[in-house]
């Protein structure tokens, strides 16, 4: 994966941590971070989803700030 600023590559930790992000460490940073993380308490837990839940009780998403284009 390569930074879409800067073009440097962006490390496989990061890339685990935040799969969605398209920046690197640097340039997230300058730009505010392009992802955010939301975290919604769920009651009941839906089996099949595409959720990722952490402790059955925590649905957390990230959500693009920027819109994927060009
Ligand atoms: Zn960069």
């Amino acid at each position: 994966m390569i930074c879409r600023l800067c073009g440097n590559v962006i490390p496989e930790e990061r890339m685990e941590a935040l799969p969605e992000t398209e920046l690197c460490v640097g340039c997230s940073a300058k730009v505010g971070g392009e992802v955010v993380m939301i975290a919604n308490e769920v009651r009941t837990s839906k089996e099949g989803s595409m959720k990722i839940n952490y402790g059955g009780g925590v649905d957390v998403r990230f959500v693009r700030k920027w819109p994927r284009s060009r």
